[in-house]
């Protein structure tokens, strides 16, 4: 990756859930030392970043993307993100094959990861995410009443943080 790249992937590690963080940071320096090129494309998204997701496919152009309507998703509450791989140019390869993202996905889970790859319906092999110990359904209640942070207050409270 260039410096740039770099940066934009710092950024986004930074807005995950340190459960999450520490399990991709260590998934993406192994991919680095594979010399597999790849990074987060999507990580933490706001509810209006995910009602304009949803929308794509539906009342705006495009292909649909996500089932997920603001709220409903793991990327809304930093617990989520997509790691997809890059072409030698530096651009995002979204037409990488099965067993490039088969791949990625064994690597991912090594490290920890839950990998979208294993859904029965819907497999979404950029898809990692952490099991927070809470039903999305139960986050976005809490996130209702007490925004990102106490969400975050609520899974730190049955996860204690990593010593460093
Ligand atoms: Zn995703």
């Amino acid at each position: 990756m260039n410096i740039a790249m770099d940066m934009e992937n710092d950024l986004k590690l930074k807005e995950l859930h340190w459960r999450l963080r520490a399990k991709v940071e260590n998934f993406l320096n192994k991919l680095n030392h594979l010399e597999i090129s790849a990074g987060i494309f999507s990580g933490w998204r706001t509810w209006t970043e995910q009602e304009n997701l949803y929308q794509q496919g539906r009342t705006e152009p495009g292909n649909i993307v996500t089932y997920a309507k603001p709220g409903d998703s793991l990327h809304n509450y930093g617990l989520a993100c997509d790691v997809w791989p890059r072409t030698p140019e530096g651009n995002w390869n979204f037409k990488a094959t099965d067993e490039e993202m088969n791949l990625l996905g064994t690597i991912g889970k090594g490290f920890g990861l839950h990998w979208g790859g294993d859904y029965d319906g819907f497999p979404d092999k950029a898809h990692f995410y952490v099991n927070a110990g809470h039903q999305t359904s139960d986050l976005k209640k809490i996130y209702e009443s007490e925004g990102l942070a106490g969400v975050w207050n609520h899974i730190d409270a049955v996860n204690q943080p990593p010593r460093v």
